[in-house]
Order: structure tokens, then sequence, then C-alpha cells
């Protein structure tokens, strides 16, 4: 049993192994086409977390990092694909995460869709949750 506000996560084959410790800042799924390519979804539920409450448990050797874009990466475990971490230059103390990697649930649920614009045309949404976009991907669309 982990110690109270630690939770475990991993991949897919579990190679790779991490924890994080809450609280977390912040949860939401987002509609970007590189989220949706990157896990081939029809958009990506993460959470993120200052990168000082996340520790990587085993698997670093495996931790494959892809340059996505001018300011952010992605890692992923190279055994099985797995999408883990996302870093930003424009926010590089804080660390995106996959809530489907973890093991239990976190200390809040999705509160918005970001890059809501940027949707597939064939997702639809039906819930309540506030729909952000624009350059940003959390202005208020509508
Ligand atoms: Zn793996
Ligand atoms: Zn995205």
């Amino acid at each position: 049993m982990s110690p109270a506000g630690e939770i475990a996560g991993g991949c897919l084959c579990g190679t790779v192994r991490f924890t994080i410790t809450l609280p977390t800042l912040f949860c939401g799924h987002c509609h970007c086409t590189m989220c949706r390519r990157n896990h081939g979804a029809a958009y990506v539920t993460w959470f993120a977390v200052p990168r000082a409450q996340l520790a990587v448990d085993a698997g670093r050797d495996h931790l494959t990092r892809y340059e996505s874009s001018a300011h952010g990466s992605r890692s992923f475990c190279a055994r099985c694909g797995s999408s883990l971490f996302c870093v930003s230059a424009r926010h590089p103390d804080v660390v995106d995460i996959p809530l489907a990697n973890m093991e239990a649930p976190i200390d809040r649920i999705p509160e918005s869709h970001i890059y809501f614009d940027d949707r597939a045309s064939w997702t639809i949404v039906g819930d309540a949750l506030p729909r952000l976009g624009g350059a940003t991907g959390l202005e208020p669309i509508e």
C-alpha cells in the first residue's frame, strides 16, 4: 500500500513505473491534433503535477523522448509505446501525465475540454464541462 497522497502509475507493459504525490494542479481533456495522433485517441485526459511530485521508480532507461514541438517534448516507453510524460518549455516546472496511466483515482476529475476547437470532426461531447480553445487552447470559446 502506498503512503498517503501517493499514487502509482505505469506504462502498458509495466517496464516504466512511477509515483506521483498529490495534490495535482489540473485535469482536463485535450483535443489538440498532436495528442490525438500521439495517443491514437479522440482526445487525451491529462493531469499535471509539479515536476518535484513525480518520481520514476523503474524503467527510466526505456523512457524515450520525442520533441513534438519547438517548446514541448513527449516521453514514451520504448518497449510498449505507451505515451507518458509531456513537458513544455512554457511551464518547465510542471509535467503532464495521462490520467489513464494511473492505477487509482487522483484528487480531481476532468474539469474542462482544452483545444476544443481543434477536436476531430467525429468527436461528439455531451458533458457540461467548459469548452476552451483559441491560440492557447485555454480561452473560453462557447
Ligand atoms: Zn512499456
Ligand atoms: Zn494536446
